[in-house]
């Protein structure tokens, strides 16, 4: 690595958009380094590029010819003399080559060194390196299965339900529930299809199903001289087609019991020292009823859901990670003095049917929202926004922070009460709902509670249900804006 003196004031390139691009500018702001932005065609007016300092015109139409471009990315980053390039999540985040190719320009890449996200990119090779490491991994073979008769002979080996599951997949796609030998004949081309077409690689892993479970990850951050402290734990077991909606921190499953605490801490840590981990990064785990738990996967990157342990434990993630990537040593002399206080819940606010989950592009024709004590609003929303079919459906990010989970949920509830979005449907009725509902309330849940609570019930029921909670939120809406105006006239 090219020495750096970490003092000086640097160009940083977001290689990324939407709420994350933002985020990732502020930090730069903040540091004292200049932010550097793509404007693209199809988002001219992009909410990132007002926290930016400095932009570059990204040419293209498609994500292909502009995000995950990268010999357009490093040359641009080159003409401009751009030092280091932070790549946000999703897109070439978790990329060996544009690393490398970043490397081989001089060009820090804000992020682990390729030879860590190489171990942990594919969940063949994860897995493989974890049973190395002795950290204990889903039942199933850690080879990629090649045929369904194989997939079947391992199926009936280590008992139904099993799961397939791409080892190059993400974003929760790329993966099939098989119950019977039947499933497992009639998924296995499909998924490898799936596979090959979403992610460049067919390869399939087949593992066991663990039931009723709950997603519990791990932020671990290591620097560039071999040392590596994690930062908690996140729940993120409510959850839509295999993919995050409500997360928290610290877990409520795991609640006050420090002993299993400091084991799935420690064993993240663990995993991210063996393959020599540098930069911001999350062990996933995969936790049975009966809290004994199993490696997922590894995500080499900054993730959506980082807010909710920046506001328990007070760092700044992004900063840090930026530091790091620049040389810096972690600035803590123990884990000790890393500790955790209050609670903290993040709500995905997606543009999608509150029910049946479908992605609902169009223009945001009007928008609104309050700020409250203990609520941050990580978006990319604005009035005018076109949320094109192939972006994103995410668009931002509620955060609530209070002493008690009880105060945080309150919080939250009272933020996405106020939360308007007009032209598009959104999700927020259905956080609404959840934030209300009895068992969310009481922590017990599993990964299974969004089909357990919504897609079984009648459409005619959903369709009442998202109806009232719509009424709620509308009239709440009325109820503020008259409050707002009492204020105004007094
Ligand atoms: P997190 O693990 O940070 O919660 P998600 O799984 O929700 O992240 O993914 C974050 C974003 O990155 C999503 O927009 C998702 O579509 C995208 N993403 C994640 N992994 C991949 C991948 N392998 N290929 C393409 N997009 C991905
Ligand atoms: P991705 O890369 O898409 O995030 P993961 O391996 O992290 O893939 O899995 C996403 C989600 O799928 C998990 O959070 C969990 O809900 C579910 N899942 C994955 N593997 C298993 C498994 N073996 N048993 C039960 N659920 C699983
Ligand atoms: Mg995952």
């Amino acid at each position: 690595m090219k020495k750096q003196n970490i003092q000086s004031q640097k160009k940083i390139l977001i290689a990324n958009r939407g709420e994350i691009a933002a985020r990732v500018a502020k930090a730069i702001l903040e540091m004292g380094h200049i932010p550097v932005g793509f404007f693209t065609d199809s988002e001219p007016n992009a909410y990132h590029l007002a926290f930016c300092q400095e932009w570059i015109y990204l040419s293209g139409n498609t994500h292909q010819e502009t995000y995950l471009n990268i010999e357009k990315i490093v040359s641009l980053a080159k003409e401009h003399k751009i030092e280091a390039v932070h790549p946000g999540y999703g897109f070439l985040s978790e990329n060996t080559l544009f690393a490398k190719a970043l490397e081989e320009k001089g060009i820090i890449f804000i992020g682990p060194n390729p030879k860590s996200i190489l171990l942990m990119g594919d969940k063949a090779i994860s897995k493989q390196e974890a049973l190395k490491a002795k950290i204990p991994v889903v039942p199933g073979p850690d080879n990629p299965i090649h045929t369904k008769e194989e997939a079947l002979s391992v199926a009936k080996e280590i008992g139904f339900p099993v799961l397939l599951k791409a080892v190059a997949g993400g974003g929760g796609r790329g993966m099939r529930i098989c119950h019977t030998s039947e499933d497992v004949l009639k998924n296995f081309e499909t998924v490898q299809r799936e596979a090959l077409s979403s992610f460049g690689k067919a390869d399939l892993l087949l593992e066991k199903y663990i039931q009723n479970p709950r997603h519990i990850e791990v932020q671990v951050v290591g620097d560039k001289h071999g040392k590596v402290v994690h930062f908690f734990e996140r729940e993120c077991s409510i959850q839509r087609r295999h993919q995050k909606i409500i997360e928290e921190a610290p877990s409520p499953f795991v609640g006050e019991d420090q002993k299993l605490r400091h084991n799935i801490c420690e064993t993240a840590v663990r995993l991210a020292k063996h393959v020599g981990y540098d930069s911001a990064g999350t062990v996933e785990f995969i936790m049975g009823e009966d809290r004994s738990f199993y490696f997922l996967e590894m995500n080499t990157r900054i993730q959506v859901e980082h807010p909710i342990t920046e506001e328990i434990t007070g760092v700044d993630l992004v900063s840090l990670m930026i530091e790091i990537a620049f040389g810096a040593p972690l600035p803590f002399q123990s884990q000790e003095e890393i500790t955790l206080r209050g609670h903290s819940i993040e709500c995905r606010i997606c543009v999608e049917h509150p029910f049946t989950f479908l992605p609902s592009p169009g223009t945001i024709t009007a928008t609104s929202w309050k700020q409250y004590p203990g609520i941050r609003f990580d978006h990319c929303l604005y009035s005018g926004l076109v949320v094109a079919p192939d972006f994103d459906p995410m668009l931002g990010k509620m955060i609530a922070t209070s002493l008690t989970r009880e105060k945080a949920i309150k919080k939250m509830k009272m933020a996405l009460s106020a939360l308007f979005i007009e032209g598009v449907f959104s999700n927020i009725s259905l956080l609404l709902f959840v934030l209300g509902e009895e068992d969310f309330l009481k922590g017990n849940f599993s990964t299974h509670y969004l089909e357990q609570k919504i897609l079984k019930r009648p459409k005619e029921e959903l369709e009442n249900l998202f109806d009232q909670s719509k009424e709620t939120f509308l009239s709440l809406l009325e109820k503020s804006l008259a409050i707002e105006c009492s204020f105004s006239n007094n």
